[in-house]
């Protein structure tokens, strides 16, 4: 075994989707365009104020920490990280340091060809900077940003591929958009990765390089493809891996040095004086959001339903396709009492038809515009025979376009298979068709296909056409 092994680790910054900021008043608007707008003195750094805790945003923090499975500590500490830079108008900016809001986090990360558990080393909530926009040789700065709540998440250096670190970034963005914290939306910025890379061998780390300032998952999966390879072919080659921060470029799609780290940066970190410890209190346990994570749901969809993982990862790509799976599933079984029958139609209907559709079609998928009763109802339809696959098929598309609701539909196409209506249609057409009729007595087989097709044409097709023959021609044998 002497091949080189990365291990990576990474670091997340995600912005917060509060009302207003951290520790002020001012609107929290990712959307605001008109430049410095939602800003006053606590979030541009004026002397003699005093910042006033967010308490939506520890709900939010707290929420994550316990999706992430990690250990809240009671009381933590806010401290001032010191540094200077134009968008930071205070020369600080407040973080936490020493004791984070929560630590030592787990969890289980799956796709089809890896199972991998990743540790999360800690969670911390800290502000947002403001925003230097350049123009030529001059710069301007925006401070709606400044202030808004912002928390980092870091995790231990437990992934070996870049395919791992793609599922969980994935995973944690479906995370938080379970948990409806945050759009963590890359073209808003609300969402940025950091990656730390070393290669060594067997359990010894190699030299540590960053890649900084991250939006998309998938150039997240780039640069660190392109750092594994960089750093293995210099390793290969005997030469040394320098330590140094390094950006990715999405257009060329290459990793570059912005600069080289000769030391650790010193923030002079020191505990805030200006707010109290954070103690987690009943209010912010009570108002937690408590969800089942998408991890511990594919864990469960696994045992519960045997699915593939092809399967699995459709259907928990999204909160509500995952809730409506299980409750037309439930519904569907408790009517026709066969798991596997249910499971085929289901999965067949849902992910082929349903899901297919929602995408072409582009909406909003709601409850509102197909209920799971009204699927299962549908699908139980379909099952006893009343209806055609075709039907199903029409049924969900004219209720997902908002055109009819999924009963009505139902109504209009169900077969018909009473003898007694048919019959009485048969009565009409063969009363309408006289000439037809005689035609078939004299041994003409044509009028007869011409009598059932009018019959179909009544029935608007909704009839099995065996039955129609077997009644036309004993009302015709007479
Ligand atoms: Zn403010």
């Amino acid at each position: 075994m002497n091949e080189f092994i990365p291990k990576i680790g990474l670091e997340i910054h995600l912005e917060l989707s509060t009302k207003t900021k951290l520790f002020c008043s001012c609107l929290n608007d990712p959307e605001e365009t008109e430049a410095n707008k939602n800003i006053c003195p606590v979030c541009t750094g004026q002397p003699g104020v005093l910042p006033v805790l967010n308490k939506q945003a520890v709900i939010y923090a707290y929420s994550l920490a316990k999706a992430l499975k990690m250990k809240i500590n009671e009381k933590s500490v806010f401290a001032r990280k010191h540094y200077f830079y134009p968008d930071l108008p205070k020369n600080y900016q407040i973080s936490q340091y020493e004791i984070p809001l929560a630590q030592n986090g787990e969890v289980d990360v799956m796709r089809e060809n890896f199972r991998k558990k990743i540790r999360i080393r800690r969670l911390h909530i800290e502000e947002d900077t403001g925003s230097n926009i350049h123009y030529g040789n001059y710069s301007l700065i925006n401070f709606n940003r400044s202030g808004v709540p912002l928390l980092e998440i870091v995790t231990e250096p437990d992934f070996n591929s870049s395919e791992e670190v793609e599922a969980f970034a994935e995973d944690f963005v479906l995370l938080i958009r379970y948990l409806g914290i945050s759009e963590a939306s890359a073209e808003k910025g609300q969402i940025r990765f950091e990656a730390n890379i070393s290669l060594g061998k067997g359990k010894e780390l190699g030299t540590k390089v960053e890649i900084k300032n991250i939006a998309k998952v998938q150039s997240l999966k780039n640069a660190v493809t392109i750092e594994i390879e960089r750093h293995k072919e210099l390793l290969e080659k005997g030469e040394k891996i320098i330590q140094e921060t390094r950006g990715y470029d999405e257009i060329k799609n290459i990793t570059f040095s912005q600069r080289t780290k000769e030391e650790e940066q010193d923030y002079r970190y020191f505990p805030e004086p200006d707010l109290p410890p954070l103690v987690i209190d009943n209010e912010i346990k009570e108002k937690a959001i408590e969800i089942e994570t998408p991890w511990d749901k594919r864990l469960r969809f696994e045992k519960e339903y045997q699915l593939d993982f092809r399967t699995n990862y459709l259907l928990t790509r999204e909160k509500f396709i995952a809730h409506f799976f299980e409750e037309s599933f439930s519904e569907l079984r408790e009517m026709i009492k066969d798991f596997e029958m249910t499971k085929k139609l289901v999965l067949n209907y849902l992910i082929n038809d349903l899901i297919g559709l929602i995408e072409k079609l582009k909406i909003n998928f709601n409850e509102k515009l197909v209920h799971p009763h009204e699927f299962a109802h549908l699908l139980f339809n379909f099952h006893q025979g009343k209806i055609s696959s075709k039907i199903v098929k029409e049924a969900l598309e004219m209720a997902l376009k908002g055109e009819k609701n999924i009963e009505e539909i139902v109504k209009e196409k169900e077969k018909i298979s009473d003898v007694e209506i048919l019959n009485e249609i048969i009565n009409k057409v063969v009363e309408n068709n006289q000439k037809a009729v005689e035609d078939y007595l004299k041994g003409h087989q044509k009028s007869f296909e011409f009598l059932v097709g009018q019959i179909m044409k009544e029935t608007k097709g909704r009839a099995d056409p065996t039955l129609i023959r077997e009644l036309l021609k004993d009302k015709l044998s007479v």
